[in-house]
């Protein structure tokens, strides 16, 4: 058996024959093919505009930065995702504080974001940054229910979602990123998540004012808009007007994502398939926590995350039959960097309590039959020794 990782690109003869066709094209970054993957990524997720970006992390960046992030501006997010969810505002010097996880979707607990939001002045805090954790949709209709009552702004972190959906009070699909119940939201390229360009992220909105101001901060805060411009003296010239970032995405590595986008909805339904063959074999054992998912969600499965008493144990077992499972996520609270500015072990009980039990099994579209079954039985073989 070949050594199995957590996650793992899938990359097809027709990817790569769509890079080298770019290769062979007159633009290698900056031409037609950015446009293109942004439009047919907006319609994917169902939404109205995507910015292409260098990759997930510049992405929430742009969305600080267009939200207008200001020093000592508090944001909340979960301590349960990637640290760059929570980095993006200590970007803008603005603060997070972190609310602990719902026990049983792994997201973040929207009653105690609105217990916090009750029991602070009026204008403490201006944001929140959800994050469809390991691929279950957050029930972001209801966090901006919340947002909406304590003027909130919300950046919908959907680097594990795109594809995934729920159905909302109103018995509409709602998928991950469409920006409904979001100002903003973000997904990344990178390898192991769902559509791999390398390195790579998209910002998506429905608000064109948004949107304009990322397309500005995506490339140095330059325009060739008249209407921006305090002066033009002919074709050449243009205004730098804000201070901005070259966070562009290549020509090349958008041809890849749009070769990759037409697998992405056949990839989560395989991620999916592989997710009910997992739970379906750990059913019967106690020992085992499988995910749990609600009738109208549509889980996008980036990650399987099963729960063990012995993780450790377990990890190593895998290890040894050259299975490399991971762990998502060392609570982002307790990182030295957040340490530093107060936060401690113990500050989110449930999170913590998460970490100590949480493994992410492998999960990819061509993991095959085979390679999980052996994954299933050396995780059967572990926990029933
Ligand atoms: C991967 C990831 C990011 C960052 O994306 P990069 O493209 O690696 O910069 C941000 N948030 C979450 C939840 C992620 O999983």
């Amino acid at each position: 058996m070949k050594p199995i990782s957590y996650g793992r690109q899938s990359i097809a003869q027709e990817d790569i024959d769509a890079v080298v066709e770019t290769l062979k094209s007159e633009y290698l970054t900056q031409g037609p093919q950015i446009k293109e993957f942004e439009e047919k990524f907006a319609k994917y997720v169902d939404t109205k505009y995507a910015v292409a970006v260098a990759n997930g992390t510049v992405a929430l960046h742009l969305c600080a930065m267009a939200l207008d992030v200001q020093p000592g501006d508090k944001w909340l997010t979960t301590p349960i995702t990637f640290a760059a969810s929570a980095n993006c505002i200590k970007y803008c010097g603005g603060e997070i504080e972190f609310v602990d996880i719902d026990p049983e979707t792994y997201c973040i607990d929207i009653d105690k974001i609105e217990q916090k939001l009750i029991s602070a002045p009026a204008g403490t805090y201006k944001g929140i940054i959800p994050v469809d954790f390991a691929g279950y949709p957050v029930d972001i209709e209801k966090i901006y229910a919340v947002a909406k009552k304590y003027d909130l702004k919300i950046i919908e972190d959907a680097c594990h979602a795109p594809g995934g959906y729920f159905i909302d009070s109103k018995e509409i699909n709602q998928k991950c990123g469409n920006s409904r119940f979001a100002d903003l939201a973000i997904f990344s390229f990178h390898p192991v998540k769902h559509i791999a360009t390398g390195e790579g992220g998209m910002v998506t909105t429905n608000d064109k004012e948004l949107y304009d101001k990322l397309c500005l901060y995506r490339t140095h805060g330059i325009t060739k808009d008249e209407n921006l411009m305090d002066e033009n003296h002919g074709g050449w010239y243009y205004e730098m007007v804000e201070l901005g970032y070259n966070y562009r995405l290549s020509d090349m590595q958008a041809a890849l994502g749009i070769s990759q986008l037409k697998r992405a909805a056949e990839g989560v339904s395989q991620r999916q398939k592989i997710a009910d063959s997992y739970t379906k074999a750990f059913s019967e054992i106690e020992e085992i926590q499988t995910p749990v998912v609600p009738k109208n969600v549509s889980h996008a499965y980036h990650l399987y995350v099963i729960q063990v008493d012995d993780r450790k144990g377990l990890y190593e077992h895998l290890r040894e039959a050259k299975i490399f499972s991971q762990v998502h996520y060392i609570p982002v609270h307790t990182m030295p960097y957040y340490k530093k500015q107060g936060w401690k072990k113990g500050d989110m009980p449930v999170a913590e309590a998460y970490y100590k039990k949480c493994l992410s099994l492998p999960m990819f579209p061509t993991l095959s039959n085979e390679e999980q079954q052996y994954v299933i039985n050396k995780v059967i073989e572990f926990v029933s020794k």
